[in-house]
C-alpha cells in the first residue's frame, strides 16, 4: 500500500481550537492574531488575574471578533477547590529528598522546611502515609504525623518549589465543596460579563454541576457549563456528570497527577466516546504543544498527540501555557490548526466521518434527534452533500447533529448571536447570525447561506435539518434535501 501524506484539505476545519489568555496574550494585537491564526474559543482562567484584568480581556476578545466578523466563544474557568501552596520569603524553597518539612495551614510566609497552604481542612483530610503532590506532581511528600494545623512530611521527590503551586492529594477524600466562595463570586462576575460558558474545576459528582446551574439560573442566565474532569471520582461518576453538564473538558494536567500517567490516554478515549454518546461537546486539554512555551516548533510527540485527539474526534483541543505565558502564542495556534487540517483531510480521505461509532448498547427506539443526526450523517455520503444547514433557536439540533460527526460542514443559523457564540465550540459547526432565522422560509435561508459561505455552489446538494426540541414529546425534526 502506498503511504502518502499530500492530501487535499477540507474547505473548513472541524475541530476547534481553544486558547488560554494570559500575560503573553493580553493585548489587542495578539488576540486579533490568535483569531486570525485559528483560535475559535478563548479561556479566561480565574485561577490567575483580577476581575478587572479579565474584564479587559473579555472586551478585547469581543472587539477583535467583531473586526474579524467571527462568533468567538469565551469561557471563564472557575478554580474550584484547587489547593495551593502559599508564598515563600524568597519566592521559592529547595526540597531535598529525605528531608522533613512541615505543611501548615497557619497564616505564615513560607521558608526552608515550612510550606504554607490556605486550605484549612488539609490536616483533617489527610492521614499518616498519604501522599501530598506539589506543582503538578513534580514533587512528592509523605505524611509522617499531623496535628490540627501542621503536617510533618518526608520529601520523597524534591526540587525547587515556587510560590502558589498546586497541591494534589491522590486518593484523599477532599472535604471542601466543589463550588467555593471564590468560585461563586467569580461566576457571578463572569456571568455579568457575558461569557458563553462557565467551566467548573475538580468536579466530583453531578450535584457539583447542579449547584453551579442553580446559581446561573437564579441570576436569570442560561450560560452553559463545562465540567472539568480531573479527579478519579469524576471518572467513577462520569456518565452522570456528562449528563448534567453541557460539555466536558478532559483536564489532563490535574488528571495526570491524580491518576497514573498511563491511565490518562485510556480515560481520554472513554470520555470522548461517552460525551459523544450523550451529544455533549468534549475538549482535550493541557500540554498539547507544551514545548512551544519555550520553542518555536513543537516536538513530534506533541504534534502526534494533537493529531490523535482529532482522530478520536474530540470537539476541541486546548492550549494553556502555550498561549497564556509562552514565547510563541500565535505560532502555537498556527501549528495546531495545520495539524488539525491535515488530520481531518486524512480522515475525509479514509471516509471516517459520520461512521465513528459513538453509541454502545443502543436502546431502540433512539430519540428522534439522535436518529435524525445519524441519518443526516449517512445522507451526507449518499448525496455527496456540500453542507448541512440547521436553523436553530437554542443550538439543540446543532449539538446533536455535530455529535454524529457528519462529513459536510454544519452551517448553524440562529437569530440569537449569543447562541452563535456558544455553538462555535461544537465540532464542524460554522455559526451564522441571521435576524430573519425563524421567520424567513428555511429553504430560502439555507440556499442563501450555503452559497454565501462559499461551501456550496449551484447544482450542489445541501441538507436542511430543523425542528428539534429539548422535550422529546415536542421534538418533530425534519430533514429536507435541496439541490442549489
Ligand atoms: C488541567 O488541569 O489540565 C486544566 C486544564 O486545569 P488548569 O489549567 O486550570 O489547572
Amino acid at each position: 500500500m502506498l503511504i502518502h501524506v499530500n492530501i487535499p484539505q477540507l474547505s473548513s476545519r472541524k475541530t476547534k481550537i481553544i486558547a488560554t489568555l494570559g500575560p503573553a496574550s493580553d493585548n489587542p494585537e495578539v488576540i486579533y492574531n490568535l483569531i486570525k491564526a485559528g483560535a475559535n474559543v478563548f479561556r479566561l482562567n480565574m485561577s490567575h488575574g483580577e476581575h478587572e484584568s479579565h474584564r479587559k480581556l473579555y472586551r478585547l476578545i469581543r472587539e477583535a471578533a467583531e473586526k474579524l466578523h467571527q462568533h468567538i466563544t469565551v469561557f471563564a474557568d472557575l478554580c474550584g477547590p484547587k489547593i495551593r501552596t502559599g508564598r515563600f520569603k524568597n519566592g521559592s524553597i529547595i526540597l531535598n529528598k529525605g528531608d522533613q518539612v512541615v505543611v501548615t495551614t497557619r497564616d505564615v510566609v513560607g521558608e526552608d522546611n515550612l510550606i504554607p497552604c490556605q486550605y484549612a481542612a488539609l490536616a483533617d483530610d489527610v492521614v499518616v502515609g498519604d501522599r501530598i503532590l506539589l506543582d503538578d506532581g513534580k514533587f512528592e511528600l509523605k505524611v509522617l504525623e499531623k496535628d490540627k494545623q501542621d503536617i510533618r512530611c518526608e520529601v520523597i521527590y524534591g526540587g525547587e518549589l515556587k510560590n502558589n503551586k498546586g497541591i494534589n492529594l491522590p486518593g484523599v477524600n477532599v472535604s471542601c465543596p466543589s463550588l467555593t466562595d471564590k468560585d461563586r463570586a467569580d461566576a457571578l462576575f463572569a456571568l455579568d460579563l457575558g461569557v458563553d460558558y462557565l467551566a467548573l474545576s475538580f468536579v466530583r459528582k453531578a450535584e457539583d454541576i447542579n449547584d453551579l446551574r442553580q446559581l446561573i439560573v437564579a441570576g436569570g442566565y442560561d450560560t452553559h457549563i463545562i465540567a472539568k474532569i480531573e479527579k478519579p471520582e469524576a471518572l467513577l461518576n462520569g456518565q452522570e456528570i456528562i449528563k448534567a453538564a453541557d460539555a466536558i473538558m478532559i483536564a489532563r494536567g490535574d488528571l495526570g497527577v491524580e491518576l497514573n500517567p498511563e491511565d490518562v490516554p485510556i480515560a481520554q478515549h472513554q470520555l470522548i466516546k461517552t460525551a459523544r454518546a450523550f451529544n455533549k461537546p468534549v475538549i482535550v486539554a493541557t500540554q498539547m504543544l507544551e514545548s512551544m512555551i519555550e520553542n518555536s516548533r513543537p516536538t513530534r510527540a506533541e504534534v502526534t498527540d494533537v493529531s490523535n485527539a482529532v482522530y478520536c474526534s474530540t470537539d476541541a483541543v486546548m492550549l494553556s501555557g502555550e498561549t497564556a505565558s509562552g514565547h510563541f502564542p500565535v505560532e502555537a495556534v498556527e501549528i495546531m490548526s495545520r495539524v488539525i487540517k491535515q488530520t481531518e483531510a486524512f480522515m475525509k480521505e479514509q471516509d471516517i466521518f459520520g461512521k465513528m461509532a459513538h453509541r454502545d448498547n443502543e436502546v431502540k427506539p433512539l430519540p428522534f434527534g439522535d436518529a435524525v443526526a445519524d441519518a443526516t450523517a449517512q445522507l451526507c455520503f449518499d448525496l455527496n452533500a456540500k453542507a448541512i444547514v440547521s436553523i436553530t433557536s437554542g443550538g439543540m439540533s446543532v449539538v446533536t447533529l455535530s455529535s454524529a460527526r457528519p462529513a459536510a460542514p454544519l452551517i448553524a443559523i440562529s437569530a440569537n448571536k449569543w447562541v452563535c457564540q456558544r455553538m462555535n465550540l461544537y465540532w464542524g459547526v460554522i455559526p451564522i447570525h441571521a435576524e430573519d432565522a425563524g421567520h424567513a422560509h428555511p429553504n430560502k435561508l439555507a440556499r442563501h447561506h450555503a452559497v454565501a459561505t462559499r461551501l456550496a455552489n449551484e447544482g450542489d446538494n445541501v441538507i436542511v435539518v430543523r425542528g428539534f426540541h429539548q422535550d422529546d414529546q415536542l421534538s418533530s425534526p425534519t430533514i429536507t434535501m435541496l439541490t442549489l
